[in-house]
């Protein structure tokens, strides 16, 4: 599944290839995409030049000069595809944006879950919490954004309008620098616990971003917790336990994680 670090160096991919181009024509190639991005929602696209592409969260927002937004969320195996308009569009291409430069931009995705929609506004995108990466994102910041949230810490960490950005790989490894049982309730963790916790998103966040797709599998060396269920923990030699919540696998050591 494409985390943070894979959906950010798509924009960046995408950001290189479309800021400045026009949109002559878009193709939507699969039902799917039709019902999120109606042949009426898509008439409003060519004409349109692509401003800027920005990420928030695992969200993709391509800003138009029209003030509108196209808003891809690549979900379960979107990525993208570039290449030129004339020639065919790559297997498993769903959406494809024809560049005023002769350039096509596709979005592939095996399983046909990614997301294409036109937002008219700023004010009508998703609410979302502070990025992962924002340097706003302390330990009193995450304690406002937890104080009503009666789930489990890991649960509240999945939410998107808590924290934007993490999955279920990032919460599993920055509960375990954090040491927190991720079965607590997410607001009855003290500051001291919240400083640790966001110092836990912090490493596991910055150690994937300089290696896309390190982590999207979850085979990357350097877990410590997340799929190695019944192995030793490398901070305390205690086993990696697998639980489920929110029908989602969590790992964690049971002995060092309170
Ligand atoms: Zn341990």
């Amino acid at each position: 599944m494409p985390e943070l670090p894979e959906v950010e160096d798509a924009a960046k991919r995408l950001r290189a290839h479309a800021v400045g181009r026009t949109i002559v024509a878009t193709r939507a190639l699969h039902a799917a995409t039709r019902r999120t991005l109606p042949p009426r929602a898509a008439r409003r696209l060519p004409g349109r030049t692509i401003v800027a592409v920005e990420r928030r969260g695992k969200h993709q927002l391509l800003r138009l000069d029209d003030g509108a937004f196209l808003h891809i969320h690549f979900r379960m195996a979107g990525d993208w595809s570039f290449g030129r308009s004339a020639e065919d569009p790559p297997r498993h291409a769903r959406f494809v944006l024809d560049l005023s430069d002769g350039s096509r931009v596709a979005l592939v995705d095996s399983r046909a879950l990614s997301t294409v929609s036109v937002v008219a506004s700023a004010d009508a995108l998703p609410p979302l919490g502070l990025e992962a990466t924002d340097p706003a994102l302390d330990a009193a910041t995450l304690r406002a954004a937890l104080e009503k949230r009666r789930v489990a810490i890991k649960l509240a960490l999945l939410d998107q309008r808590v924290v934007a950005g993490l999955g279920n790989i990032y919460v599993a490894e920055a509960l375990w620098h954090a040491r927190i049982d991720p079965r607590r309730p997410a607001a009855s963790l003290s500051l001291e616990r919240l400083d640790r916790l966001v110092r836990g998103i912090r490493e596991t966040i910055e150690v994937a971003l300089a290696n896309p797709g390190r982590y999207s599998t979850g085979e990357a060396e350097g877990l410590h917790v997340y799929d190695r269920e019944g192995e030793r923990c490398d901070r305390c030699g205690g086993r990696i336990r697998r639980i489920v919540q929110g029908a989602r696998s969590t790992y964690f050591c049971a002995t060092c994680q309170r």
